[in-house]
């Protein structure tokens, strides 16, 4: 017997609309769904409800396993609030997911439509109501991307952060900025590029620059990084250079992953404003050998720290960095603000503290869904209640609806009308002060919360160690987790260097 479902997931839309309105969405998707499967007279077999928002198929564990279903022909029908909670944004999955359901055979119920993929003007719709959710969003790219060309292309600046050395103004009688030299700037623009060409590296330009007492617009201290992409920035010769790094996404063991790598089609042409440097300097500080090694080029796509973009610096709170050290020894995390008074730590040290810190949260969220559960016995009687008051609710309001249907149509008079429409408003009322009586749905709102982590956290804590792909890994530990902030204020010396780790997770 093959199985009727229903998938659930909010869309970002539904997550902004959430924030506003407190709303639960998937409830009230599924109080949707499950009217649509009861005008067809249909008992669903199970939910697949998405925890997570992820947009792609990869970020979705439940649409996962809902396509495995369908592969192994298990699924007659799947309901949906709208085709759009399917796929959405990405060709390769909408593809997937409407060759799936085609070849499983499987219809797609909406309350306002039932789609066929076998029927052939079914699937026309069918792809053509996913393509429309996709190529609104490439219309929008699109323009914003064709205005900004145009603009580059008249010398015009277009970014939203003006490079060091220039601030921008606004152009006269015509639309769009250019950008105007920025005196103070502009002398450390010239300082760097002197100290390039003079053979001089990265960081100890930085280190120049910090014992002069310069500062960088919004941080402390100049950093090696800083330096180099200044160099490499032909703005300083009077170019404007675009397209550098478009975003692109890239398919890695399945899994799609977003980079902005470097690229060679960009656009190079004579800007508006005013050089700093030559064009000749520029090439010569652009030939020193130590501006053009950094880590910047570094070809490879993967990324090789398990903790990438997840921890703080608890100190300054910067972004810590994996040190790779040559020589066979081990890597470490550190902050990349360069004196900071957070000291380093072998990285798998805070692995392991964090997988701690996480094997704790998943016990005491144990504990408090079965401490929870015990008191529920009784409350579970309310919960009933509180459902079978909103049904007879719905029930009375859609009663009053059709006296008003009855009413226009000429089959009651006004009398009937009125008497009939008190009836059921005193009803409403006297449901609404019932229903009051068990109001314990923020607390379980939060349970529910609560529970629906507690199986990813399960997932994370099992398989973390085993795990070998350091993306993999990395991805896991997003999946949980929001934030890390470290911290270590002592140094430590051999044995004793796990014991002055303090960090904080948060998920
Ligand atoms: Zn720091």
């Amino acid at each position: 017997m093959r199985k009727r479902v229903a998938y659930l997931r909010k869309s970002r839309a539904d997550l902004e609309l959430e924030s506003v309105t407190g709303e639960n969405t998937l409830k009230r998707h599924r109080e949707i769904i499950n009217k649509v499967a009861e005008k067809n007279h249909v008992v669903l077999d199970c939910y697949y409800q998405e925890v997570v928002s992820g947009e792609t198929i990869e970020a979705r564990p439940e649409i996962q396993k809902l396509l495995k279903e369908i592969e192994n022909n298990n699924i007659e029908e799947v309901y949906v609030v709208d085709v759009d909670r399917l796929a959405r944004g990405d060709t390769e999955d909408q593809g997937r997911i409407s060759k799936t359901f085609k070849f499983g055979n499987t219809k797609i119920v909406t309350p306002t439509k039932t789609y066929d993929p076998n029927n052939e003007f079914d699937e026309e719709y069918f792809e053509f109501g996913l393509f429309m959710s996709r190529r609104e969003y490439k219309t929008i790219n699109r323009r914003l991307n064709r205005g900004r060309l145009a603009s580059v292309n008249e010398g015009k600046f277009v970014g939203s952060v003006c490079p060091y050395g220039y601030t921008k103004e606004k152009l006269k009688g015509q639309k769009g900025f250019r950008l105007i030299i920025n005196s103070e700037e502009a002398k450390i623009v010239k300082i760097i590029f002197k100290l390039a060409i003079d053979g001089i590296g990265a960081s100890n330009i930085a280190n120049h620059l910090n014992s002069i007492g310069s500062k960088p617009r919004k941080s402390e201290v100049w950093v090696s990084a800083s330096i180099r992409s200044i160099i490499q920035n032909p703005v300083y010769y009077g170019m404007i250079k675009w397209n550098h790094r478009k975003t692109e996404k890239k398919m890695v063991n399945g899994v799609i992953y977003k980079t902005r790598p470097k690229h060679d089609d960009y656009i190079l042409v004579k800007g508006l404003h005013e050089a700093i440097i030559d064009e000749e300097d520029w090439k010569m500080a652009n030939e020193n050998s130590k501006i053009k090694t950094g880590k910047s080029v570094k070809k490879d796509l993967k990324i090789q720290n398990p903790l990438a973009g997840l921890v703080e610096c608890g100190v300054c709170g910067r972004i810590m960095q994996r040190r790779p050290y040559h020589s066979g020894h081990i890597d470490g995390l550190i902050c990349p603000l360069p004196h900071c008074k957070n000291c380093s730590s072998h990285l798998y040290l805070v692995e392991n503290a964090i997988l701690d810190g996480l094997k704790e949260y998943l016990e005491e969220y144990k504990d408090l869904i079965t401490t929870y559960k015990k008191k529920q016995n009784t409350e579970e009687f309310d919960i009933n209640n509180k459902e079978l008051i909103e049904k007879e609710m719905e029930k009375t309001q859609a009663q009053l609806n059709k006296a008003y249907d009855l009413l226009e149509q000429g089959i009651y008079d006004n009398n009937t009308f009125l008497n009939r429409s008190k009836q059921l408003k005193e009803k409403i009322e006297q449901l609404k002060i019932e229903f009051q009586k068990y109001s314990v749905e923020s607390k379980n709102k939060k349970m529910e919360k609560i529970k629906n982590v507690i199986p990813i956290l399960e997932n994370v804590v099992a398989n973390y160690s085993k795990e070998t792909d350091i993306e993999i890994k990395n991805q896991l530990l997003k999946e949980v987790i929001s934030k890390i902030i470290y911290l270590k204020t002592v140094r430590g010396k051999g044995h004793e260097k796990e014991f002055n780790i303090k960090i904080e997770i948060k998920l």
